[in-house]
């Protein structure tokens, strides 16, 4: 099937993850939320939530490929796009890279403190990640940090760290 990562609505997209990172941010998690779509539509979505279980391990990002894996499961390296907004930590980048579903990164805010970017040195991770786009929708997604957590948007910007 075409593919056209630039035809696609980035901000319709971003704006439904920023939903999710604003329910993330109502029930006290971390105002991350992400949606993952396929084919042009959303096929699954996640925020920032430990469903009752203590972890650190919860990201939306994650939660998001975990509630997609078995639509996707038959479409291996069929375009599919993580809308997040903010960039993947390591774990995230790598479970996006082994779910063989998800080839394109939309991100809002970038993520100066774990900056996972040199993982693109790993030619594993080049080969699946064909597009990594940061700064969609990025004010929203400061806006929502700024309104909880303005300690830890310094660190993610890299401000005092
Ligand atoms: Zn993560």
């Amino acid at each position: 099937m075409d593919f056209n990562f630039d035809a696609l609505d980035h901000v319709f997209f971003m704006r439904e993850a920023l939903k999710e990172a604003q329910l993330a941010m109502q029930a006290g998690e971390r105002p991350i939320g992400a949606v993952i779509v396929h084919r042009g539509k959303i096929v699954g979505r996640g925020r920032a939530e430990h469903q009752g279980r203590p972890s650190r391990l919860a990201h939306a990002e994650l939660n998001a490929l975990l509630a997609t894996a078995a639509s996707l499961y038959d479409f291996p390296h069929d375009n599919g796009v993580i809308y997040t907004t903010l960039e993947p930590c390591e774990m995230c980048l790598g479970a996006i890279v082994m779910s063989d579903a998800v080839n394109h990164v939309v991100f809002a805010l970038s993520d100066r403190w774990i900056n996972p970017q040199p993982m693109f040195d790993i030619p594993h991770v080049r080969r699946h990640i064909h597009n990594y786009m940061g700064g969609v929708l990025e004010a929203e997604s400061i806006a929502l940090w700024q309104s909880c957590r303005p300690d830890e948007l310094a660190l993610l910007r890299g401000i005092n760290s």
